[in-house]
């Protein structure tokens, strides 16, 4: 992997002008397309036949009951409190011609949607954009229907820890999916389970020097401002402590807003409207974010890292492993790195960086990237020089590492113990 030559070195767009996103005059795209004017404004009653077109027709209003749910109240206008969404069959149950739920009229009447108003579907369906994660879809969604993402996703009968775009239950993505007028696998695209299991690893490092970070942010995200410029959507792989750079603009993907210095969540919770592209706390356009070219060795790591969400067969230490293998020997890499670095308690912070991240990959790069085994045992003895004190992993310890890891811990620590620190 070493010799492997970057992503982009050769058909690289052309780099825009400094301190400019050469894109600011690029239409978004899937704002423009995907929610016209005409369908913000349609009346409910404009909405009913449409249920019944579409490539994604679904029996909205009529009776299909729900026989696994609690009974909702027996109040025929509120809908119950925890979830704050009906099922269809509530409708049936208090006598409502199907097809005719007069609450969601009066809803779509007002300028948003009321937490507590029944709500059948939505009046405009968007299109996901591609990698787009869930927090980003429902906040764009609110913003086309002139709602919070917050009134919205509490209308759509969401708990704060349904809409971080990390999972979502089966019976809740059906649910989701017909009141957004998506396909549940549209749904499932729009969150982290479309990778692999080790991807959503939440806990750390079973290792008495691990690192002080959850594998994947369990609510920050990263972004670009340039796609957010292009595209007008957050992608769910800015998620992924791992994706350090953007792979379109070859800049430094951001973490903190440029007007006020927060983070930015991706859990579509926000209490106020603010358009999908800017801050959540101070709602100025992230877009205005100075851009950083990324160096190629940056680059080339945030491209192995997505080639191992791809699952495309790769290497660690010189051996050939299964993706998600390599993943996690990419962690354990850097744990190692780490412990024998001694500096594990500088970085004990929430959310890594961009730069803070890939400067940990960097560091670990010589032993995760080796061309073979030995090459990554000499960079192990090579560490554990630098370290100067005795072996640090317990048996127990090693026996949690990877196949390919463990063998090269084994064969430095046949030489270690014989010669000590
Ligand atoms: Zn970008
Ligand atoms: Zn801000």
């Amino acid at each position: 992997m070493g010799a492997r030559p970057g992503p982009h070195p050769t058909h690289a767009p052309p780099r825009p002008p400094p301190g400019r996103p050469r894109t600011s005059r690029t239409p978004r795209r899937l704002l423009a397309a995907d929610h016209p004017r005409g369908t913000r404004t349609r009346s409910a009653r404009d909405r009913l036949p449409r249920q019944t077109q579409g490539p994604h027709t679904r029996d909205h209003l009529g009776g299909r009951g729900r026989r696994s749910r609690a009974p909702p109240p027996r109040r025929r206008t509120v809908a119950p409190p925890a979830l704050g969404l009906p099922t269809p069959s509530t409708a049936t149950r208090v006598g409502r011609p199907p097809g005719v739920p007069h609450r969601t009229r009066r809803a779509t009447r007002s300028p948003g949607i009321a937490g507590h108003e029944r709500l059948m579907n939505l009046p405009i369906r968007l299109l996901p954009g591609a990698g787009e994660s869930f927090g980003s879809y429902l906040r764009r969604t609110a913003h086309a229907l002139g709602t919070t993402p917050r009134m919205l996703t509490t209308s759509l009968g969401l708990t704060p820890g349904e809409t971080n775009s990390l999972l979502l239950d089966p019976a809740t993505t059906h649910r989701i999916a017909e009141l957004l007028g998506l396909r549940t696998s549209e749904i499932d695209d729009l969150h982290a389970t479309r990778w692999h299991p080790t991807v959503l690893d939440l806990r750390l490092l079973g290792h008495p020097q691990r690192l002080h970070r959850p594998w994947i942010d369990t609510l920050n995200t990263r972004f670009c401002p340039w796609c957010l410029d292009e595209n007008g959507y957050w992608r769910l792989e800015w998620r992924l402590p791992w994706i350090c750079t953007c792979d379109d603009h070859e800049i430094w993907l951001h973490d903190h807003c440029p007007h006020c210095g927060s983070t930015q969540r991706d859990d579509a919770w926000a209490p106020r409207a603010t358009t999908p592209v800017s801050c959540l706390s101070c709602a100025k356009p992230l877009t205005e974010a100075t851009p950083e070219e990324a160096d190629l060795d940056a680059r080339r790591r945030t491209y192995a890292g997505q080639r191992l969400l791809a699952e495309e067969d790769s290497t660690i230490a010189g051996y050939p492993v299964p993706a998600d293998t390599a993943l996690r020997g990419w962690r354990q890499s850097i744990a190692i790195q780490r412990t024998l670095q001694r500096d594990h308690h500088r970085h004990s912070v929430e959310h890594w960086t961009a730069h803070e991240a890939d400067r940990a990959l960097e560091q670990a790069w010589p032993l995760i990237d080796a061309p073979d085994p030995a090459t990554a045992a000499a960079v192990l003895r090579r560490w554990m020089l630098a370290y100067q004190r005795p072996w640090p992993f317990s048996a127990a310890q090693v026996s949690t590492f990877i196949l390919p890891l463990r063998h090269i811990l084994d064969d430095v620590r046949a030489i270690w113990g014989a010669r000590g620190p």
